[in-house]
């Protein structure tokens, strides 16, 4: 399948696994993913796992990714966060942002997501921002407002350059470890009605650079459909990346 954008296929461990099961599993994924070069494989382990993963893809096809740090731009008074420069230690190139599970259980805004967004573009990581509506949302018929609310929100303030330096996670709530997908159509009209958002925020050539995973019970048998589509350009998995089999298979399936 040849695409102008690279496939980014990157797992969410969310918070699952010992260091030593992280390990084992990053391990398995270095041997098994060797070869794969027509992907950018990233692995999200949590904080805590961080240090060891990182020890482990070192010089590998694998990059790090975290799932969430502070606004703060600087380290100090800030009990119980994570700073970009702190995960730059760890050589993290990658984190998740405004995952849902982050807007629903811990409020995040989409204002907030911009100014982490500013922070970790300011730190020269690459954010995956995270948008989606719910089931409610969709049945509403209010799924692209919904988007361009999230997108103008969480991407206010970045430049055309740093947008181009952003990865998007189209996310259905209501298909996140749910084992309910969204059918290609779904997946593919919400892809591009995205893009055609960031045309108009950020102009037709960076709308056509930027890279929009698709997010919600990513499996090896429907990867694929998905991957194949015009506008999907990568995965964010969740479930199945718990796993070097169903996490590998996702991979080699869409390539
Ligand atoms: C996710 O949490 O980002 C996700 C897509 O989860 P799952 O693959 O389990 O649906």
């Amino acid at each position: 399948m040849t695409k102008d954008r690279k496939l980014i296929i990157a797992g969410n461990w969310k918070m699952n696994k010992t260091v030593a099961e992280a390990v084992d599993l990053v391990t398995a994924l270095k041997r098994d993913l060797a070869n794969v070069k027509e992907v950018d494989l990233v692995v999200c382990p949590p904080f805590t796992a961080l240090s060891d993963v990182s020890r482990v893809i070192l010089d590998s096809n694998i990059r790090l990714g975290a799932q969430n740090m502070s606004e703060q731009p600087n380290n100090g008074a800030f009990t119980g966060e994570i700073s970009a420069q702190m995960l730059k230690e760890f050589s993290v190139r990658y984190v998740i942002l405004g995952h849902s599970e982050r807007r629903q259980y811990q409020g995040e805004t989409d204002a907030l997501i911009a100014q982490k967004a500013q922070t970790a573009h300011g730190a020269a990581l690459k954010p995956i921002i995270c948008i989606g509506e719910t089931l409610e949302q969709r049945e509403a018929n209010e799924t692209e407002q919904v988007l361009e609310t999230q997108l103008k929100g969480s991407l206010a303030g970045l430049t055309p350059q740093q947008m181009e330096e952003t990865i998007l996670a189209y996310e259905p709530v209501w298909a996140i470890g749910t084992g309910k997908v969204a059918t290609p159509e779904q997946a593919q009209s919400a892809h591009a009605f995205i893009r055609s958002v960031l045309a108009g925020l950020f102009g037709e050539a960076v709308a056509r650079r930027v890279r929009i995973q698709y997010g919600g019970s990513v499996k090896p048998k429907n990867a694929r459909e998905l991957m194949s589509l015009p506008d999907v350009d990568g995965a964010l998995v969740g479930g199945a990346a718990l796993e070097a089999r169903s996490f590998t298979e996702i991979v080699t399936n869409s390539i």
